[in-house]
C-alpha cells in the first residue's frame, strides 16, 4: 500500500496536464508544482511528560505546514498511535486543497502525537495537551496557524491547549484554536457541521441529476461523529438510510433505520455487534455494507477503506467520501469505469473547516453567531464550491474528484503567483 504522503503527491500529478495548459509561463508553473510538493514547515519533538506513577514518558509530536499564501495555516491535531511524519505531511496539504476548493482564507496544516490516548489518564493527556501546545506555540497564532481538534482529540484538549497557549504568550486569544467549547468562545453548529456540509453536497448532487432523495437509498460507515451527523440530518432530508457501522459491523434495515433506538443501543452495549444480539436488529459486516445495493455509499470512518479488493464488488451509484482519503485512486478508476461517482472528500467533508472559520471569524470580532446564522453560511460555502466544481467538470471534462483538485489548486497557484513567490 502507498503511504497517504505518496497519494497525496500522486492526486497533485494527476491534474499537472489540465492545469498546465492555463498557465502560459512554464517556468512559473513547474516552480509552484515543485512548492507544492513539500511542506513550507515541519517541527517535530520528543514531548517528555511526568506519568501519573511518577516515572516519565516520551512521545514524537509533529506540526506540518503546508502553505500559507492564501491565509493563516489551518488544520487539527491528532492523538493517535499510527501517526507518523509522513501522514501529517499528507494531511496538511489535504487541507490547503480543502480550504481552498471551499474558499477559506487558508493554508493547509497538520499536526499530530504518536499516542494511544486511551492508555493515559484524564492528568497524563492534559500534560500531554499542554506540552504539544507549549511546543508549537512559537509557530501558530491567529494570523499564523490555527489549530483544531482532529482524531481523538476533542474541545477539552483544545482548551488545555489554548490554556497551556495564552499563558505563554502572556495575553488571551482565543482565535488562536478552533473547536473550542462554547465558553470559551466556540461556535455553535461547530459538532453537526462536517455531516451536515456533507448532506448539502449531497442535496447539491442530487438537485442537479434531477433526482427525488425520497426513493434514495444510503449506506454508512462509522457512527462516530461524522457518520451520526450525515445519518440523522440525511434522513432530516428526506433520504432513506438503511444501514450504518461501527468497527464491529453494521445495522440493516430495508425500510429505513431508527437512529435514535441505534444511538441508544449502542450507548448501552458498546457495539452494534452486541446491540443487534440483543435487540434483534438485522446485522451485517462491514464488507456487507460496502457492497450493498445502495444508491449512496458514505465511508464516513477510515482512510482506506475502499481498495482495489472491494471496489468491484461496489453497487452504489454515487460514494461521497465523508472519512479523509477512504477510496484510494485505484480504486477510485475501478470505480469510474463501472460509471461511479465519487464525490471528494476536499469538498464532501470540508463542513468542519468552513465552522472552524466561522468559529476564528466570531472569536476575531468577539461576537457569537446564531446556530441558524451558522447553518445558512454553512449552506452558503457548500453550495456555492459545489456549483464551482460543477462549471470545471463541464467545462475541462473531468472526473469530480479531478475538478475539485483543480479548482482548490488553481487557487493556491494564483496567490503563489500575486505573492510574486514563483
Ligand atoms: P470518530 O472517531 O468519531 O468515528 C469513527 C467511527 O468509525 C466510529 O464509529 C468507529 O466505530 C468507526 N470505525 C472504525 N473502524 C471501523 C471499521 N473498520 N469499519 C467501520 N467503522 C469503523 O471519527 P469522526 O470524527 O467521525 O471522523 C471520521 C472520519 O472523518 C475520519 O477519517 C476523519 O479524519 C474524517 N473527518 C472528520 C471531521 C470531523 O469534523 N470530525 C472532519 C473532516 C474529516
Amino acid at each position: 500500500m502507498k503511504s497517504a504522503f505518496a497519494v497525496a503527491l500522486q492526486q497533485l500529478n494527476d491534474i499537472v496536464p489540465f492545469l498546465e495548459k492555463d498557465y502560459p509561463d512554464k517556468k512559473k508553473f513547474k516552480k509552484a508544482i515543485s512548492l507544492l510538493k513539500k511542506p513550507q514547515n515541519i517541527i517535530s519533538k520528543k514531548l517528555t511528560i511526568r506519568l501519573d506513577n511518577g516515572k516519565k514518558k516520551g512521545f514524537m509530536a509533529f506540526r506540518s505546514q503546508h502553505n500559507d499564501a492564501r491565509g493563516p495555516f489551518k488544520g487539527g491535531i491528532r492523538f493517535h498511535p499510527n501517526v507518523s511524519e509522513d501522514e501529517i505531511k499528507a494531511l496538511s496539504m489535504w487541507m490547503t486543497w480543502k480550504c481552498a476548493v471551499v474558499g477559506l482564507p487558508y493554508g493547509g496544516a497538520k499536526g499530530g502525537v504518536i499516542v494511544d490516548p486511551k492508555k493515559l489518564s484524564k492528568t497524563e493527556l492534559e500534560r500531554l495537551s499542554k506540552a504539544y501546545a507549549e511546543f508549537i506555540s512559537p509557530h501558530i497564532g491567529p494570523w499564523v496557524d490555527v489549530p483544531a481538534p482532529d482524531v481523538n482529540t476533542n474541545e477539552q484538549i483544545m482548551a488545555w491547549m489554548l490554556d497551556a497557549y495564552e499563558k505563554k504568550l502572556g495575553q488571551l486569544s482565543p482565535a488562536a484554536f478552533t473547536g473550542k467549547p462554547i465558553a470559551l468562545g466556540g461556535s455553535l453548529g461547530r459538532t453537526e457541521a462536517t455531516g451536515r456540509g456533507g448532506v448539502y453536497v449531497l442535496q447539491s448532487y442530487v438537485k442537479e441529476k434531477g433526482l427525488k432523495p425520497g426513493k434514495m437509498t444510503v449506506a454508512i460507515q462509522g457512527f462516530g461523529n461524522v457518520g451520526f451527523w450525515f445519518a440523522k440530518l440525511a434522513q432530516e432530508a428526506g433520504f432513506k438510510v438503511v444501514a450504518i457501522s461501527d468497527s464491529s459491523g453494521g445495522i440493516y434495515a430495508v425500510k429505513g433505520l431508527n437512529l435514535n433506538k441505534i444511538a441508544k443501543a449502542k450507548g448501552r452495549y458498546g457495539s452494534f455487534a452486541e446491540a443487534a444480539k440483543k435487540e434483534k436488529f438485522k446485522f451485517i459486516s462491514n464488507e456487507d455494507l460496502l457492497s450493498l445495493n445502495v444508491d449512496i455509499l458514505v465511508p464516513a470512518a477510515l482512510e482506506g477503506a475502499i481498495d482495489n479488493k472491494n471496489a468491484k464488488s461496489i453497487k452504489a451509484k454515487v460514494i461521497i467520501e465523508m472519512a479523509n482519503g477512504p477510496v484510494t485512486p485505484e480504486a477510485e478508476k475501478t470505480l469510474l469505469k463501472k460509471g461511479v461517482v465519487v464525490l471528494p472528500d476536499i469538498l464532501c467533508n470540508a463542513g468542519g473547516v468552513a465552522v472552524s472559520y466561522f468559529e476564528w471569524v466570531q472569536n476575531l470580532h468577539g461576537y457569537q453567531w446564531t446556530e441558524k446564522k451558522v447553518n445558512s453560511e454553512l449552506k452558503k460555502k457548500m453550495n456555492l464550491a459545489y456549483k464551482e466544481m460543477s462549471e470545471v467538470i463541464r467545462e475541462k471534462k473531468v472526473s469530480f474528484h479531478q475538478a475539485a483538485y483543480l479548482l482548490a489548486v488553481k487557487r493556491v497557484f494564483d496567490a503563489l503567483i500575486f505573492r510574486e513567490r514563483v
